[in-house]
């Protein structure tokens, strides 16, 4: 599925059955769509749209943008980046409201990782502001520390464990052996037992995903082990920061090429054969992508209730969750100040409604998904010369962080090919 062979180049999901390229003629031995191999050099003064591109990237989000960036600029690759939505940035996009406050269409995005290249990359087209992020989980109407740690067990139990030794042996205490751990609900209960289990994982999992942590894998839940020190950020990775004007305007400084064409309100699907291209990455879902030839591969959705508040503070947290007893119908509200560390007299917040059916945002990690996904995935490396990358097109619970690890990776990858081709 790398180089520059064009036999067999993919246009989609109806794969080589697209329409007729511009001038309604395909050059012999080649599809419509497809472009006889690149004679001339890069960096061409202004693109030919005629010349057509060498890479068509489907999605402007982390996996696409990053692609799509490194091509133009390390590679002289042309590049069209087309997206279906009104906008870059994907799952990540930022604008102001109505009021004036920066909010985050698709819930909160905090920006954490351990890698120094992923963080020093993104640092090429943004400056950070420095933000740990803090979360409340809400249990019968107080609000505890979330990750569940030393201080949450205090509160709750009404215990004075001081050390993370007496708060280590707490947990081993209310620990329930498990003799393979495979779901949420072995991870969880295995180190700190049913109660706590109950009250801050069990409502607040069945809700978002439509299931109980007994169905989940167990890497679900592992997304926010307890802990015995005091320590009450959400994340406890070494870099952790928000784009200091906000992940649109990186997006736009990423894609500020002149390599690079940029299509809104476009599936890719609406203009194959209208510009020819050589390689596609495609960051869609990758069932869709094959006409869900071996059925749907669950995704979940949300809705996003947006409010603004004649208030300059809406909450005590940049998030509260709603876990016990659980029976608000969304999952956490997220007040956006605290993220962006705007100024401002009024406040926006977010609240999010898990659902099925609309928009992909969560692949659901679970054995019999992961089967079915397999299937697609071999499907996806017999396709010559089309790149699956991101989050929905690899059925992978990443963070932007992962994410953009990912696409740096295909790059190489790619480059990597070009260069064992050469
Ligand atoms: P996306 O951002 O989904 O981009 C894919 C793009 O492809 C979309 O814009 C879509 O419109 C486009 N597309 C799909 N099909 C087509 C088509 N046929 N034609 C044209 N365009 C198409 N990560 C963190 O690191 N920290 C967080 O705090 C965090 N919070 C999150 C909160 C929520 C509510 C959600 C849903 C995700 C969160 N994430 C977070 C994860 C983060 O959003 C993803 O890791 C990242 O955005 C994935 O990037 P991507 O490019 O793979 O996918
Ligand atoms: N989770 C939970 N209670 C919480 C927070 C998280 O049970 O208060 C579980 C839940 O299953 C959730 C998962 O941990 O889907 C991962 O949480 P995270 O905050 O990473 O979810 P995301 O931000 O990706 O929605």
């Amino acid at each position: 599925m790398m180089g520059d062979d064009l036999a067999g180049t993919s246009t989609g999901g109806q794969n080589g059955t697209a329409g007729s390229p511009v001038n309604g003629r395909a050059p012999a031995g080649l599809r419509p769509g497809q472009l006889a191999p690149a004679s001339q050099g890069s960096h061409q003064p202004y693109l030919s749209l005629r010349a057509g591109f060498d890479y068509l990237v489907v999605g402007a989000g982390f996996a696409g943008s990053v692609l799509a960036e490194r091509l133009a600029s390390q590679a002289g690759k042309t590049v069209l980046l087309c997206d279906r939505r009104n906008h870059i940035a994907g799952n990540a996009y930022d604008h102001f409201d109505d009021a004036g406050v920066l909010v985050h269409r698709y819930g909160p995005h905090i920006f954490h990782t351990n890698s120094e290249r992923v963080f020093d990359y993104l640092s090429q087209f943004t400056a950070w502001r420095p933000y740990e992020h803090r979360v409340l989980a809400n249990v019968n109407g107080k609000l505890y520390p979330m990750p569940i740690n030393r201080t949450t067990v205090n509160m709750l139990y009404g215990l004075n464990l001081a050390t993370e030794e007496e708060c280590a042996a707490y947990f081993a205490s209310l620990a329930v052996p498990v003799a393979q751990v495979r779901t949420s609900e072995d991870a969880v209960v295995s180190k700190i037992g049913y109660d706590l289990y109950e009250k801050f994982i069990q409502r607040y999992t069945r809700r978002h995903w439509g299931l109980d942590p007994s169905e989940l894998d167990a890497s679900v839940a592992a997304r926010v082990p307890a802990r015995t020190n005091t320590d009450d950020r959400y994340f406890t990775d070494e870099f952790q920061a928000m784009p200091l004007h906000g992940y649109t305007r990186m997006f736009e400084r990423m894609l500020a090429h002149p390599n690079i064409k940029v299509l809104l309100n476009t599936d890719y699907r609406e203009i194959l054969g209208l510009f020819p291209f050589r390689h596609m990455i495609y960051t869609g879902p990758v069932d869709e992508y094959f006409d869900y030839r071996f059925g749907k591969l669950p995704y979940l959705s949300l809705d996003f209730k947006h409010e603004t508040h004649n208030v300059p503070v809406y909450q005590p947290a940049a998030v509260i969750n709603d876990n016990f007893p659980g029976d608000a119908p969304y999952d956490r509200v997220t007040e956006f100040k605290y993220l962006t560390g705007q100024e401002h007299h009024k406040t926006s917040i977010v609240y999010e409604f898990p659902r099925y059916g609309g928009d992909p945002y969560y692949p659901v990690p679970r054995p019999e998904n992961a089967d079915l996904y397999r299937q697609y995935k071999e499907l996806a490396d017999d396709t010559p010369n089309v790149h699956f990358v991101g989050r929905l097109a690899t059925y992978k619970y990443y963070n932007m962080d992962q994410v953009t690890a990912q696409a740096l990776t295909l790059f190489d990858q790619l480059m990597g090919a070009r260069a064992e081709a050469a």
